[in-house]
């Protein structure tokens, strides 16, 4: 990475609950985290991967070459076992462009109840790609939360579909567990521990 620039990164996602969970997860770093609202002309990139870790990568470049900063981007969503793993990387259209949190939930848990399925099993997944605008160089993370879907949405703690996932060894959904938690055990905080230690070991080398 080039020290010149290392100073800041910018988190190139518009979902407030992720901002929130990345910002919280690398505030002990000596970074100035910059937003995509500080960007008015930038342009929305197309999320062409087939997985969550291409279009992370796809998105941490685009940014990072539009703004010329050292770009975060995170691709994530909901793999659901008895859905063949749908939505998967469609899971924030899941229930269409314009939809809400709250409409999603509830295409999902209709799709299940239609399978007759009891397997509720169900996998939470974020990959994390960090790009270097001055290089080719990509770093790319994966984290994975196992856990099992719930048959009514409970709690408002969280975003997405946190009201209707129980991670394993809990009883309470993430939209019902203390943050904190989430903060512990999700596939994003899995993905964030690997990317706080690789921006630390940059900082280290840089200073
Ligand atoms: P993306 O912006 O294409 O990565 O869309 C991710 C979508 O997956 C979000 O809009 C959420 O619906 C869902 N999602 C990803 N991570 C989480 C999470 O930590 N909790 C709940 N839903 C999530």
């Amino acid at each position: 990475m080039n020290n010149l620039f290392f100073s800041e990164l910018l988190i190139a996602t518009r979902n407030t609950g992720k901002v929130q969970e990345i910002a919280a997860h690398l505030a002990g770093l000596p970074l100035r985290l910059r937003s995509l609202r500080e960007f008015a002309n930038i342009a929305e990139v197309n999320e062409t991967g087939r997985t969550f870790a291409e279009n992370a990568q796809i998105k941490a470049r685009s940014y990072a070459d539009q703004t010329g900063l050292p770009t975060l981007a995170d691709d994530s969503g909901l793999e659901v076992d008895a859905l063949n793993g749908a939505p998967g990387i469609f899971s924030a259209r899941y229930a269409g462009e314009a939809a809400s949190d709250a409409e999603r939930i509830v295409r999902l848990l209709a799709e299940l109840a239609r399978t007759n399925d009891r397997d509720r099993r169900a996998a939470f997944v974020c990959a994390l790609a960090i790009a270097d605008p001055q290089t080719t160089s990509l770093q790319i993370w994966t984290g994975r939360c196992e856990g099992r879907i719930a048959h009514t949405a409970r709690g408002t703690n969280g975003f997405g579909y946190d009201p209707i996932f129980i991670p394993d060894g809990y009883a309470l959904t993430f939209g019902e567990l203390e943050t904190d938690v989430k903060q512990r055990i999700s596939h994003r905080a899995q993905a964030l521990d690997a990317a706080h230690a690789f921006l630390r070991q940059q900082l280290n080398n840089d200073s």
